[in-house]
C-alpha cells in the first residue's frame, strides 16, 4: 500500500511544521491468510510453551431482556395513540415511561420488540466470566516489518491481547496485555492457545496480512506551538492533511473526543510513547487514501480488520520505554 505523497506546498500555509514530523508506520490491515511466524492482526501467535497465556477476570456488561407486562404495553399503546404529533408526547406518557425504568431496574437503556414480537425492555448489568477467560490475539508486530515499533529492553516482536467484552472498568472496553519479545528467544512453541468465552463481534479480529507502510506525521492541533495553532483554525483540512486515519504504530495521537489528556506512565508518571493505534476504519481523507502498488485506490480500507472500538473510535496504546517491563496506559477516542 502506498499513500499519495504531500505536496510541499501546503507547509507554506504552516511555518516550521516541517520539523515537528516524526514517523509513523500504517499497517494497512487486509484479510488475508497468516501465520504464527508472521506480523498480522487476528492471527497465531509465537508464544513461548512455558509462559501461562493471559486470562482476564473483571466483570463485563451484558444487556439483559426484561418482559413488558401485556396490560403496561397495552396503556403505553393507547396513551401513544393519544398524541397529536408524532413526536410530542401525550399526556400520562412520560409517567408510564418512569413506570417502565422502574420495572427494568438499574442499568435501564429503554425497550423495544424484534419483529413485533413480546415487548422487552433493556438493561445492562454486570456479569462475571465463569473463570479466568483466555484472552485472543489482536496482533503481532515484528520490528522486521514495522520500523517503528518501539523497542523496550531489545525487543523485536510484540504481541497484543484482549480480552473481546465491554468491561465494567475504563476505558470500558476490552481489557489489554502486551508482550515484548526478542524472536531469538522463543523457540518451544506453544501449540494451541486456549480457547475462551466467544466475547463480542466487534472486538473479535478478522486475520489480516499487513502492508505496512512508514510515513510522516505532524502533531494534534492542540500540541502545536501558539504561532502554528493559531494558523490551523483557519484551515480546518489540517488533521485530514497531516494525521493518518487506520491502524498505526508510532507518530501522532489524535484528540477528537477529549481535549488533549496526559498520558503519563501508570508507575513513574514520566512521558510514554504512542505505540499501537487500534481504529475502526481506515477510511479517512482523499490524502490518505492508499493505493496498491498498480496505482489504483485501495478500496478495502473501510473496516478490513471489523474491529470496532468505542463509538466507531480508535483505541490507543501508549507505553513507557523507561520502566523496565515497559507499563502501558490506554486510551479510546
Ligand atoms: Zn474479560
Ligand atoms: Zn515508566
Amino acid at each position: 500500500m502506498i499513500t499519495p505523497s504531500l505536496s510541499p506546498d501546503v507547509f507554506a500555509r504552516y511555518p516550521g511544521l516541517e520539523n515537528l514530523g516524526r514517523t509513523a508506520t500504517r499497517l494497512h490491515p487486509r484479510p488475508g491468510s497468516v501465520t504464527a511466524a508472521g506480523s498480522h492482526v487476528g492471527g497465531p501467535l509465537r508464544w513461548p510453551a512455558d509462559e501461562p497465556w493471559p486470562t482476564c477476570d473483571l466483570p463485563y456488561m451484558v444487556q439483559e431482556e426484561v418482559p413488558l407486562p401485556a396490560e403496561l404495553v397495552a396503556r403505553l399503546r393507547e396513551a401513544e395513540s393519544r398524541r397529536t404529533q408524532a413526536h410530542v408526547l401525550a399526556d400520562g406518557e412520560v409517567e408510564l415511561h418512569e413506570e417502565i425504568a422502574r420495572l427494568v431496574g438499574t442499568g435501564f437503556s429503554g425497550w423495544g420488540s424484534v419483529d413485533g414480537g413480546q415487548v422487552v425492555g433493556y438493561r445492562y448489568g454486570p456479569r462475571s466470566h465463569p473463570g479466568p477467560n483466555p484472552m485472543i490475539p489482536l496482533a503481532q508486530l515484528r520490528a522486521v516489518d514495522v520500523p517503528d515499533l518501539p523497542r523496550p529492553g531489545g525487543a523485536d516482536l510484540l504481541q497484543v491481547l484482549w480480552c473481546p467484552f465491554e468491561h465494567t472498568v475504563p476505558p470500558w472496553g476490552p481489557t489489554v496485555e502486551l508482550r515484548w519479545w526478542r524472536e531469538a528467544d522463543l523457540t518451544d512453541l506453544r501449540a494451541e492457545p486456549p480457547r475462551g468465552e466467544a466475547g463480542a463481534d466487534e472486538y473479535v479480529p478478522r486475520p489480516c496480512r499487513l502492508h505496512p507502510e512508514r510515513i510522516v506525521e505532524y502533531p494534534y492541533p492542540d500540541e502545536l506551538p501558539e504561532h502554528l495553532r493559531r494558523l490551523v483554525d483557519k484551515h480546518e483540512d489540517y488533521l485530514d492533511t497531516f494525521m493518518a486515519p487506520g491502524w498505526k504504530v508510532g507518530g501522532y495521537a489524535r484528540w477528537s473526543l477529549t481535549d488533549v489528556l496526559p498520558t503519563p506512565c501508570p508507575r513513574c508518571a514520566g512521558p510514554t510513547t504512542l505505540a499501537l493505534v487500534i481504529d475502526s476504519s481506515e477510511r479517512g481523507s482523499a490524502r490518505w487514501q492508499p493505493r496498491r502498488a498498480d496505482g489504483e485506490p485501495d478500496d478495502d480500507s473501510y473496516e478490513p480488520t471489523e474491529v470496532i472500538v468505542g463509538r466507531y473510535g480508535a483505541l490507543r496504546i501508549f507505553v513507557c520505554l523507561s520502566c523496565p517491563d515497559a507499563p502501558f496506559l490506554l486510551d479510546q477516542q
